[in-house]
């Protein structure tokens, strides 16, 4: 039996893995879930100890993509995916403190842990439409860390020409120069005159417009709803319990959160058999999940924006995962739910609220926190950490309490990405960008700045992708 996905909403087809990785929203405005879960017993995780970041990750894998792909083929695409990673441990474990742990997750090609799933994502895409004959545009908006990832796990991709938007002259230098120094006949970066929400809303459009591109080409979405993203994501929960030797006693996990994409991940691994015992929502002053972690009342508020970018959102997307789980997997109460959110907010019951906090714990961290965190940890630890990291670690401390778990904060950036806090927490150390991007300022950008105007856009599109 293999797992099937179904819509959060209850009014989608049911699919293979195959449809969810080309698969964007479900039809019924839903999000993509498996219909259960592989678990792995003490036994099966003493036997993982061993092994390799491929090898796990093929475990851990495969019963999600079940049979779209064949066993040799799949551990050829892991193997070559975290290849692409400078460290040997590809997600290494440095101690900060006693039961205080830091995985890094930015050994990836573009220095933030999308690279985890994006890399795996474009190869994936790229093997199931060179069987089908197939090829597909991937259109998407970025403000920072997820084009750049996208466009490294893409530009090698036969079957995928990619279109990424960014606002123009609002990204940060280096976050720009990691897409557009990337030279790849299939890949297109997009400056558009205007902000980020511009950027994300022509997005929007062009999937439910009629179709713009030629010979009928499909559009696909490689945005953090991705159901593969997710997949790949529980991957390193598990290599770190593995590798601190938490089969039994108990593990918990502190993560720098946006979209709910990572830490959903680990919530997953809990439910696979691993002994989580706390998921840490660590944010920034956008705190939505914060608040209904606390109030149980789910509610938008503007955008505000931080020293930590990649965190700055105003809703969850993928929080609606959990809401499910929540609503007892049933679609028509979730849908409900759904409405209920649009409409305003979205206040919890007192049994789910209860559920939530029994599995998630949440701290908030303001800018002028997130400052003195990356001091902090730079003067007691002698470690360097990014802004999204230091919320992480803040909120590891501040919510470890009297607790037997080891506590390990996901280092979800590296520091020289982010060269503007650094320099913000007064600490008078600088990041330096390791080797393979040392040059990344001398390199050739190629971009196209286009006005803030959809048909412009679309037509961009339609006459720059391969035939
Ligand atoms: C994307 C991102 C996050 C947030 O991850 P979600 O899966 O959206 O919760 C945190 N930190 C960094 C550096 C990121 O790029």
């Amino acid at each position: 039996m293999s797992i099937r996905y179904v819509s959060t909403r209850g009014n989608g087809p049911e699919l293979n893995f195959e449809d969810v990785l080309l698969a964007g929203l479900a039809p019924d405005g839903g999000l993509y879930v498996p219909t259960s879960l592989p678990h792995f017993s003490k036994e099966d995780l003493l036997a993982m100890r061993k092994m390799s970041y491929a090898e796990l990750a093929y475990e851990i894998v495969a019963p999600f993509v079940g049979p779209c792909i064949a066993e040799s083929d799949l551990r050829a695409i892991l193997n070559d995916t975290y290849a692409e990673f400078r460290h040997p441990a590809v997600a290494p474990l440095v101690q900060l403190e006693d039961d205080q742990w830091v995985l890094e997750l930015f050994q990836g090609p573009t220095l933030a842990f999308k690279d985890f799933a994006l890399q795996l994502l474009g190869r994936l895409l790229d093997h199931v439409l060179g069987r089908r004959g197939e090829k597909v545009v991937i259109m998407g908006a970025t403000s920072g860390d997820t084009g750049s990832a996208a466009i490294e796990g893409c530009k090698r991709c036969d079957n995928i020409d990619m279109f990424i938007l960014h606002p123009h002259e609002r990204v940060s230098d280096v976050q720009r120069r990691q897409m557009t120094t990337v030279i790849a006949p299939n890949i297109h970066n997009i400056a558009v005159q205007g902000n980020f929400d511009d950027c994300q809303a022509m997005v929007k459009a062009s999937f439910v417009a009629e179709p713009f591109l030629p010979n009928g080409r499909r559009l696909v979405a490689v945005n953090s709803i991705n159901w593969a993203r997710i997949m790949a994501q529980i991957v390193y929960y598990f290599y770190s319990a593995l590798a601190l030797g938490r089969i039994e006693a108990p593990i918990s996990f502190s993560v720098p959160t946006g979209n709910f994409g990572d830490i959903f991940a680990g919530y997953l691994a809990k439910q696979m058999g691993l002994p989580v015992e706390k998921l840490v929502i660590a944010t920034n002053r956008n705190d939505v999940l914060h608040r209904v972690l606390t109030h149980g009342t789910y509610a938008k508020l503007s955008l505000e924006p931080s020293l930590s970018p990649s965190m700055d959102i105003t809703v969850s997307s993928n929080f609606e995962r959990l809401l499910f789980d929540l609503a007892g997997r049933d679609g028509a109460v979730l849908s409900r739910w759904m409405d209920e959110f649009a409409g305003g907010d979205l206040t919890l019951s007192e049994s789910a609220l209860a559920q939530a906090k029994s599995l998630f714990d949440s701290h908030r961290c303001s800018d002028e926190e997130t400052c003195e965190e990356i001091a902090n940890v730079w003067e007691n630890n002698g470690y360097l950490v990014d802004p999204h990291t230091a919320i992480g670690t803040k909120a590891a401390r501040a919510c470890h309490g009297d607790s037997s778990a080891i506590m390990v904060t996901l280092a979800t950036a590296h520091p020289a990405k982010f060269p503007a806090s650094i320099e913000a927490s007064g600490i008078g150390v600088t990041a330096d960008l390791p080797a393979h991007l040392a040059d990344l300022f001398e390199r050739v950008e190629t971009y196209d700045v286009l006005p803030n105007d959809l048909a412009d856009v679309q037509r961009f599109m339609a006459e720059n992708c391969r035939v």
